[in-house]
């Protein structure tokens, strides 16, 4: 068997500050064909899943690009059509395949084009025409639209919220495409649109549960695969949303049955899905209230991985203005401040100009005395599966009884190895805020005794009513529809 394997993601905040171009491809990581490296990323599962199982089978693999970046703002036009072309390139090259496998993201939005997925999987289908089989691993918070659908055989979704099981869909999705190049199953798709967008939590009850529920009916009585898109708020196109795909062998009639059932069963959960974003104020409150510590709070409306600048102090303002002290705080985003620290060396004490520099919605820089207490080149977080996450140089700063990582990659908080790595005791600090929506709580739920989402102003915000919508199809529960 011939396998094409390939990687272009990115998730598109079009409310963003900063536009993605190439650069922020070749920051977190463009791989020409061939090129890849020997460990896992987050968009290669495919490639990698592959690379497991052809070696089992004899199989005759072809890897062709793979190039993500971390979310921001719309990609440019030259970004998207520059990879994509390299990408359909390298599939050109290696033709006849009997599979094609890609690792996507699916809310990806570039100049000129709102459904960037869509645009490729026609292309990839055009080019290998219509009996190959095309297969996509995809990042729940995707639009899943209907050209993305039509123009690929099997699309499979991370289940899990952080997405810790990039590995476990990517080999689902190699084994069932394989099985169809055999001609042992011909799945068959159905899309129910919830009308509504959800935050899924899979880390607790009612999404642990339905996680659970979905793998219960797969493999069995003829369905394939059932995915959950979460759907990406901050992705204003028309496809947004959360929907749920599943895939029956053949039988067209129980896929729609199957997802309208689950749709229906999600819309009942809405409520218990809906997470409580209290005021900075109010959760600062809430952790100094907390016997003991860790308290870990997440700023999501700064996360990175949401398209954020990761830059605001919001929350660091009024910890220093409130005297809120031994308390811990990154990733922080700020390359000048680190270049400043460098030069400075570790141990020196000097004023220091940190965040807020990118928009307004990173709020005022912090002007503050510094105390510079470790430095390191090349940091490397250990990300979600396992995957490494290059966060380059780094500086553990500590202002009024707060130590603050200042990184010049930006990424969120994945690994607790961000701070310990730095020499940051994490399990002896009372507070720690991290920029990270909820990829956090893999690894920090392990040294966190209380978890506090809180609601801070950003590129993120948590209160979708104030985003400037013009194309996503709204009402959208809860968006424009009153409480
Ligand atoms: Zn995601």
């Amino acid at each position: 068997m011939r396998v094409f394997s390939a990687s272009l993601a990115t998730e598109t905040n079009t409310f963003g500050p900063m536009p993605t171009g190439l650069a922020s491809f070749k920051d977190r990581g463009h791989f020409p064909a061939g090129k890849h490296p020997d460990a896992m990323t987050l968009f290669s599962g495919p490639l990698w899943a592959a690379r497991m199982r052809g070696a089992d089978k004899g199989w005759q693999l072809f890897e062709g690009m793979v190039a993500g970046a971390q979310p921001s703002g719309t990609t440019t036009r030259h970004a998207y059509e520059t990879l994509r072309d390299e990408l359909l390139d390298d599939l050109r090259a290696v033709l006849p395949v009997d599979m094609v496998l890609l690792g996507l993201h699916g809310a990806m939005v570039a100049d000129g084009y709102d459904d960037c997925e869509g645009d490729l999987l026609a292309r990839v289908r055009q080019i290998v025409g219509p009996k190959v089989v095309i297969g996509a691993e995809l990042d729940p918070h995707n639009h899943l639209t209907p050209e993305m659908v039509a123009n690929s055989d099997l699309m499979i979704s991370f289940k899990e919220y952080p997405h810790t099981d990039v590995l476990e869909r990517g080999l689902e999705l190699v084994d069932i495409c394989a099985a169809m190049v055999e001609g042992k199953v011909k799945p068959v798709a159905a899309v129910v649109d919830c009308d509504m967008i959800v935050t899924v939590h899979t880390s607790r009850e009612p999404a642990l549960g339905f996680v659970k529920r979905m793998q219960s009916l797969e493999g069995k009585d003829g369905v394939l695969s059932v995915s959950l898109t979460h759907g990406f708020s901050w992705g204003d196109v028309p496809e947004m949303g959360t929907k749920v795909l599943v895939y029956t062998d053949g039988d067209q009639a129980k896929a729609d049955a199957l997802a309208r059932q689950l749709a229906d069963e999600v819309i009942a959960m809405r409520d218990g899905l809906t997470v409580n974003y209290p005021s900075i104020d109010a959760s600062l409150d809430e952790a100094l209230a907390f016997d003991g510590g860790p308290v870990v709070l997440s700023d999501g409306a700064d996360n990175p991985g949401g398209g954020a600048a990761s830059d605001s102090t919001f929350i660091l303002r009024r910890m220093v203005e409130r005297g809120i002290a031994n308390a811990a705080l990154g990733p922080l985003w700020d390359p000048i401040a680190v270049r400043i620290a460098f030069d400075a060396g570790v141990g020196a004490k000097l004023a220091m100009r940190i965040g807020g520099k990118i928009s307004p919605l990173s709020g005022d820089p912090l002007d503050a005395e510094c105390t510079v207490k470790a430095l390191k080149h090349d940091l490397v977080m250990t990300g979600l599966a396992g995957t490494p996450t290059p966060m380059g140089d780094c500086a553990l700063i500590e202002t009024n009884g707060i130590e603050i990582v200042l990184i010049t990659l930006r990424n969120q908080a994945m690994g607790t190895d961000l701070f310990t790595q730095l020499g940051c005791d994490l399990a002896a600090k009372k507070i720690i805020v991290v920029k990270s929506s909820q990829h956090f709580y893999a690894s920090y739920s392990k040294v966190a005794r209380h978890v506090i989402y809180a609601g801070a102003p950003g590129a993120v915000t948590l209160d979708l009513n104030t985003l400037p919508y013009k194309k996503a199809r709204l009402p959208k529960w809860p968006i424009g529809v009153a409480a």
